[in-house]
């Protein structure tokens, strides 16, 4: 199975910085801070619900286009 294409991007929405430094430990209640400017970012198990949405919503983008492929065939 081919792997997943999918890139998470989360910017800071204070200073919309990219840089993040992930916590020691890595509990889902860590909290994650923007490397920039310190504004708090919400909280591993937060980020990893987001990376879940992303991954569902393009499965769900895959499978569609699968669909149309398929019934365009048929034609
Ligand atoms: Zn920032």
């Amino acid at each position: 199975m081919k792997a997943m294409d999918v890139s998470v991007e989360i910017h800071c929405e204070t200073c919309g910085s990219a840089n993040y430094s992930l916590p020691d430990g890595h509990g889902d209640e860590s909290p994650i801070r923007c490397n920039d400017c310190g504004a708090p970012q919400g909280t591993i198990g937060e980020l990893k619900a987001a990376l879940v949405e992303q991954v569902f919503d393009h499965s769900a983008e895959a499978l569609r286009r699968d669909l149309e492929r398929l019934l365009a065939a048929r034609l």
